[in-house]
């Protein structure tokens, strides 16, 4: 049986590529309408917006607060620490753990409120660093440019092809459904090696790199428990395809093994920690059943 979480999370991914694809048929057919190549300008300008203007959206579609609460000077102590300096820490209400870490020109992390709830503040320390490893790995202008890119890349090719073959209406829909699909599943893999590199910054600059498996073992836990499913199971490969992260319980075993390296090595800055390595537990998370 499925959960519901992976029913949510297919159907998250599926509106996420019937945006794609509206809005690349939107602009492959503005550049034939007009029949000019400066209507791609339109996609680049409009992500570029989205993407300033990001935290105004979530504020207006989805209630983000300006979180004020007892971890926020250390959320941004956290972000000096690591070299960056975070204009706004904002929160949102729900009963599951998620962060995000929008804002190419005024750096944010948005935490949902269960998070402050029901976590030690080593676990949303370590939570708070992959976040900040978004920001130190520049994810925002990543995304931001990839996105705009595609768009007038995909919009260009659509409206090219469906001139040179002379397609009709449905070739036109057709055309747009492919390509916008192929570019959906790169977007998924970029974001699932973009957040792979998060975790590999967090495991980088934190003292005890494993609060971060263990914050993602409770969350698991704790999705399980709602669920009353095991989340460990091997996935079909095709169910890897859309998603935007790895599965949660390789992840464990990769951050696990990495701060196990990472502990009796140097930190981001290359500070010799000169701490013993965590005591790392059997990583039975991996055999992929309960
Ligand atoms: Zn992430």
């Amino acid at each position: 049986m499925k959960s519901l979480v992976q029913h949510r999370r297919f159907i998250r991914a599926f509106g996420m590529y019937a945006v794609a694809f509206a809005f690349t048929a939107l602009f492959g057919f503005l550049v034939m309408y007009f029949e000019t190549p400066f209507v791609l300008l339109l996609p680049i300008a409009l992500t570029i917006f989205g993407s300033l203007t990001l935290p105004w959206w979530l504020g207006a579609f989805v209630k983000i607060k300006v979180y004020d609460g007892e971890y926020r000077e250390k959320i941004i102590s956290r972000g000096k620490r690591c070299g960056i300096a975070l204009n706004e820490v904002y929160v949102m209400e729900q009963s599951h753990a998620n962060a995000c870490a929008p804002g190419i020109n005024r750096k944010c992390i948005m935490f949902t409120s269960h998070v402050f709830h029901a976590y030690p503040w080593e676990e949303i320390e370590a939570l708070t660093a992959h976040e900040l490893g978004h920001h130190g790995n520049k994810d925002p202008v990543f995304y931001t440019g990839a996105i705009a890119l595609a768009f007038s890349g995909m919009s260009a090719l659509i409206a090219d092809f469906s001139q040179r073959f002379a397609l009709g209406t449905t070739g036109f829909f057709i055309v747009s459904m492919v390509v916008s699909f192929v570019f959906f599943l790169a977007l998924l893999a970029g974001s699932r090696w973009r957040e792979s590199l998060a975790d590999r910054y967090a495991i980088l600059v934190l003292q005890k790199p494993i609060a971060l498996a263990e914050f993602l073992e409770h969350e698991l836990l704790r999705e399980e428990e709602e669920q009353g499913v095991s989340a460990r199971r091997a996935p079909q490969w095709f169910e890897k395809l859309w998603r935007t992260h790895s599965l949660v319980f390789e992840r464990i075993a990769s951050i696990r093994a990495a701060g196990a390296k990472t502990s009796r090595g140097k930190n981001v800055r290359g500070e010799k920690e000169g701490k013993p390595a965590e005591s790392i537990s059997a990583p039975h998370l991996v055999s992929g059943e309960k």
